[in-house]
């Protein structure tokens, strides 16, 4: 698969919820290996930790405009350290 055959996961545009739940952008900073892979493709979402270098997340809910740019961002992350999550309603 290529970066230009990526699909939202889960979410199309416009949307920010599937069935009813929110979706949030989830890290394990302790699992970052400080690529900036993220970054370079999502700046309004992710950020890097000038200390360490490790991911730090500038929203959980980002601009819909924005959530390909996450999706391009977890599939280039060799840490598997982003991920989307449903927020439960219930
Ligand atoms: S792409 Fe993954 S490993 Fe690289 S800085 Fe971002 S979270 Fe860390």
């Amino acid at each position: 698969m290529e970066l230009k055959d990526l699909q939202p996961a889960g979410l199309r545009e416009g949307e920010s919820s599937v069935g009813g739940n929110t979706m949030k952008v989830e890290i394990e900073p302790y699992s970052c290996v400080s690529s900036g892979n993220c970054l370079m493709v999502a700046p309004k979402v992710f950020d890097q930790d000038p200390e360490d270098g490790r991911v730090i997340l500038l929203t959980e809910e980002p601009a819909a405009e924005q959530r390909g740019n996450v999706d391009k961002a977890i599939f280039l992350c060799p840490a598997q350290a982003i991920a989307w999550a449903e927020e439960d309603q219930s």
